[in-house]
């Protein structure tokens, strides 16, 4: 692997509106302490050594207010990029890669939603790919106890099993991928959906493809800060945390 070839490059998607946060401008936008989501995700990537470019998958109306945005945070250090995302997030991810130079070989797909990664995790997933691993995944043990349930929105609903705690993780981005297995595995999603296969179900995140189609997945430790925003509660959270962080940053 030649110098440029181990750099990373890390695609955020950020195209979601993010309804689960209730009314207001698309997710990735939102503020947090004063400061976009999405501008706290990029810093977060960019602090680290190993990511040398970060692609950014904007809404496809919100292209030139997402440049301007990142412009305005000082992110003009590192090579940053906006592409316009798509309708689901796999689109965004899917985008977002084809605007990556060829000679990258080390590819992170990290969500806007998760602004407060710290960038030791960054650095251990980029490392485990540098290291020779096809697709990483930070992770977490669960606290609570998980049970599969038959789905009967609005009722009761039946309990299947409770599957062993021991062996969950809740896992998080940047996950990190060697860059042909991604690929790879993006244009088959692509063409099973042009083909009419819609029976697989949903993938919620990258490495799930990379399991769907056979591929080896392995888990490295992920960190508590690096939660994604998802309900309003979650907001409250990442304040919280961001305020502690400015105050030890102020001693
Ligand atoms: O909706 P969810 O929280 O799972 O979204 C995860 C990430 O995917 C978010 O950063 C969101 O902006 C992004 N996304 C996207 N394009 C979409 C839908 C979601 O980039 N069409």
């Amino acid at each position: 692997m030649n110098a440029s070839a181990a750099v990373a490059a890390a695609v955020v998607p950020a195209a979601g509106r993010g309804e689960r946060l209730g009314p207001g401008a698309p997710k990735a936008l939102r503020e947090l302490g004063g400061v976009p989501l999405l501008v706290h995700a990029v810093r977060a990537l960019a602090r680290s050594r190993a990511v040398g470019l970060v692609v950014v998958a904007a809404p496809a109306d919100g292209v030139a207010e997402v440049v301007a945005l990142l412009d305005s945070h000082g992110l003009d250090g590192k090579d940053i990029r906006v592409v316009a995302g798509g309708a689901t997030r796999q689109e965004s991810v899917r985008l977002g890669l084809a605007a990556i130079p060829a000679e990258v070989e080390i590819v992170l797909v990290h969500d806007a939603a998760r602004p407060l990664v710290p960038v030791e995790v960054v650095d251990a997933v980029a490392a485990a790919v540098r290291a020779g691993a096809g697709a990483v995944v930070p992770a977490v043990p669960l606290a609570d106890t998980v049970k599969r349930v038959e789905p009967n929105p609005g009722r009761p609903e039946p309990v299947l099993d409770t599957p062993d705690r021991a062996t969950l993780r809740a896992v998080q981005t940047p996950q990190g991928f060697d860059r042909t297995t991604l690929v790879g595995v993006h244009a088959k999603a692509l063409a099973e959906e042009a083909a009419g296969a819609a029976d697989a179900p949903p993938v919620t995140d990258d490495a799930g493809l990379v399991e769907r189609y056979g591929g080896q997945v392995v888990v490295v430790p992920g960190h508590e800060e690096a939660f994604k925003v998802t309900r309003p509660l979650d907001l409250v959270l990442a304040e919280a945390v961001l305020a502690r962080r400015r105050a030890a940053d102020a001693y």
